[in-house]
């Protein structure tokens, strides 16, 4: 069914995206069609697929980004505060950094350098995205995403673009009460996407989701 919302263009990707019901919201439909995903994958941007971005890398498949940005939609009102764990291409950065708008923030983290310059290099091959990058909407940082990023914490929403072998608190811990956290997370050969609510009291609900496949969040590699 995914594969079927291949389009020619950023818009038809978009339209079939929405029309098979992977994009169920005008905001994400918005936020989606602003961004060309052309800039993002070096290799047919159009079709609904996960593409190699290099230094084992992958940029996510479209439907897995609207997947994720449609499931912590209610944490993403502008003004908001997210941080995009893995953030490789810094497709889903941007596309996050519509949904929160010109008020909020957007942090990236990316344990490769390079994909840390890619990040922010693809951002700025549009005048928005150079303009979000400018006024620090947006931000890449090199680190352990594993970890999260202390310095912008406490986050509405966190995003993990790569499984992740356990449950690690320091996201958690760094959500703000409300907040959510959408994550992979690898358990023996099967990885499932993890929706975890922080919520007001700051009890924790950990709900499992559909199964994925996705790279492993892991070491940084010795440079
Ligand atoms: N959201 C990205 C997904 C990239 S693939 C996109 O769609 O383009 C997953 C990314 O997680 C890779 O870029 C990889 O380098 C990064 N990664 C893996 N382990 C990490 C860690 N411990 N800390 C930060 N980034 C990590």
């Amino acid at each position: 069914m995914a594969w079927r919302s291949s389009g020619s263009s950023n818009e038809s990707l978009i339209t079939n995206l929405t029309r098979n019901g992977l994009i169920e919201s005008e905001r994400v439909k918005d936020a989606m069609l602003k961004v060309d995903r052309a800039h993002y994958a070096p290799s047919s941007p159009y079709e609904d697929s996960p593409q190699p971005i290099g230094h084992a890398a992958t940029i996510s498949a479209p439907h897995m980004h609207a997947s994720a940005c449609e499931s912590l939609l209610t944490y993403l009102s502008p003004g908001a505060k997210v941080l995009d764990v893995g953030s490789g291409s810094g497709y889903l950065t941007a596309v996050l950094a519509n949904l929160v708008g010109p008020t909020g923030t957007v942090i990236g983290i990316e344990h490769i350098q390079p994909l840390v310059d890619m990040g922010r290099g693809n951002m700025a091959k549009s005048e928005e995205g150079r303009r979000m990058l400018d006024s620090g909407q947006v931000k890449f940082v090199k680190g352990d995403g594993r970890k999260g990023w202390a310095e912008g914490a406490p986050y509405d929403a966190i995003h993990v673009g790569a499984a992740a072998a356990e449950h690690h608190k320091e996201l958690t811990d760094q959500l703000k009460a409300p907040g959510r956290l959408f994550v992979p997370v690898a358990e023996g050969h099967l990885q499932h996407i993890y929706v975890i609510d922080k919520m007001e009291d700051g009890s924790v609900d950990k709900q499992k989701k559909f199964g994925v496949q996705y790279v492993p969040l892991t070491d940084a590699p010795k440079s």
